[in-house]
């Protein structure tokens, strides 16, 4: 029996692994659970659950909670509480799916406590990248990704003498038999909407992702491409890849979840449908595979297209991909830009096409450093984010 924390166990993620779990309970206990604010979902799922320990972000949410709690889970709240929870000696796996920087240093707490970390929150390697790996390989910890293209990529080179029992980022082995790997994408749901129609779109469209669903923030980053940018990052630390070892390719039935080019001519992809339960299972599984609730593609029924992303419709993915080339605290930096921005946007405060002008004139004003150790990610996380909401209060 496994004990799992979930980090964000209200959200499209945490939903996915709890149906998961739900599917083992001989696998698989809920021993902690959190949220930000949502204390009455968190009540159903802790009255269901029955975790140990719920944390919620502040007192007042907390409070209500286990006034609304029916068992004697032990309710706590703040940044602490969730490093506490992810750390906590009883905690075997960690799912990390908080959304955006917030969810970094819990996640980072459970990688120094060398749990078994099942990475959603591809912000904690957008922001920390090193730091993160670092604290894996220190503590030993597994790095299970979540996300689907690098569960994907993960998968495809488990089945190459790439094969680590302790999951990624814990080796030091060259990766001297990969060329390349593809990220697939599936373009979002503006992927042939007329530019010039781009100026009046809306949060409501922008979230209505054609293939799956998610939570807002990243739905508007699938419509910018900007998660595609920011997964380029994440798959750049996982997988120990140069820049140019990462390409993008645009696959609008999400279908191909990524692939990995070796040098003797062969690719290995993984395919599946476009549904998160495949990837969580496979974090809480591995290296088995159990059963998700997902039912396989029928390839018959199945066409496959794929297109060179445009930069022109896609400049948030330029931009990502620029900081990543450009290094220390330019991925932390367009990261911060893109949260306020996003975020600017779903508040009606400025428009769909203004989120990469934020993103670009923040890169452009914040002064370039190193970003070496927690202290500098964390200050240039905060000063990004204090420039971006200057530059996105002069789009207002
Ligand atoms: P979501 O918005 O549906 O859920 C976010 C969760 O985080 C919720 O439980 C919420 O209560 C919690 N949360 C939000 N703000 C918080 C704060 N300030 N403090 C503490 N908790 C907070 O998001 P999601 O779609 O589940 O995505 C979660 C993470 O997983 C993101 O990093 C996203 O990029 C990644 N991811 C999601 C998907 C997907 O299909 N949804 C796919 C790949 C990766
Ligand atoms: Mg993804």
């Amino acid at each position: 029996m496994k004990n799992i924390t979930i980090l964000g166990a209200t959200g499209s993620i945490g939903s996915s692994t709890l149906s998961v779990i739900s599917r083992h309970p001989q696998k698989f206990s809920v021993f902690a659970m959190s949220a930000n604010t949502n204390w009455r979902s968190m009540a159903e799922l802790c009255n269901k659950f029955e975790p140990r320990f719920a944390v919620m972000s502040d007192s007042v949410s907390a409070s209500k909670l286990k006034h609304a709690l029916e068992i004697d889970t032990i309710v706590m709240s703040g940044s602490e509480a969730l490093c506490e929870i992810a750390s906590h000696h009883e905690t075997d796996y960690v799912m990390a799916a908080i959304v955006g920087s917030t969810g970094m240093p819990s996640a980072l707490a459970a990688a120094n406590a060398g749990k078994r970390v099942m990475l959603a929150n591809k912000e904690s390697l957008v922001l920390a990248g090193e730091i993160f790996i670092g604290a894996i390989k220190k503590s030993g910890a597994e790095l299970i990704p979540v996300d689907s293209e690098h569960s994907a990529i993960f998968q495809c080179l488990n089945g190459d003498t790439l094969s680590n029992e302790k999951g990624v980022a814990t080796t030091d082995e060259v990766y001297s038999s990969v060329v390349k790997v593809q990220l697939t994408a599936s373009g979002g749901p503006f992927f042939r909407k007329p530019i010039d129609e781009f100026m009046s779109i809306t949060p409501e469209q922008a979230c209505a992702h054609p293939n799956w669903s998610m939570g807002k923030k990243i739905s508007v980053d699938s419509a910018t491409m900007m998660n595609k940018g920011l997964e380029a990052i994440e798959a750049h630390y996982l997988f120990a890849l140069h820049p140019d070892q990462i390409d993008i390719v645009i696959h609008p039935q999400s279908i191909i979840h990524s692939s990995v080019y070796f040098k003797d001519g062969s690719t290995l992809s993984q395919l599946g449908s476009p549904d998160m339960r495949t990837a969580v299972s496979y974090a809480l599984s591995y290296p088995t595979r159990i059963e998700s609730g997902v039912s396989p593609v029928d390839l018959t029924k199945q066409s496959l297209d794929f297109y060179i992303p445009d930069n022109k419709r896609f400049p948030c993915l330029g931009l990502a991909i620029d900081a990543l080339k450009m290094g220390g605290c330019c991925m932390g930096t367009i990261n911060a830009a893109n949260e306020i921005a996003v975020s600017s946007f779903l508040e009606n405060k400025i428009k769909f096409l203004d989120i990469h002008k934020v993103i670009e004139q923040t890169l452009s004003l914040v002064p370039f450093s190193k970003n070496e150790s927690l202290a500098q990610v964390m200050s240039n996380d905060e000063l990004a984010r204090e420039v971006a909401s200057e530059v996105a209060r002069s789009y207002a």
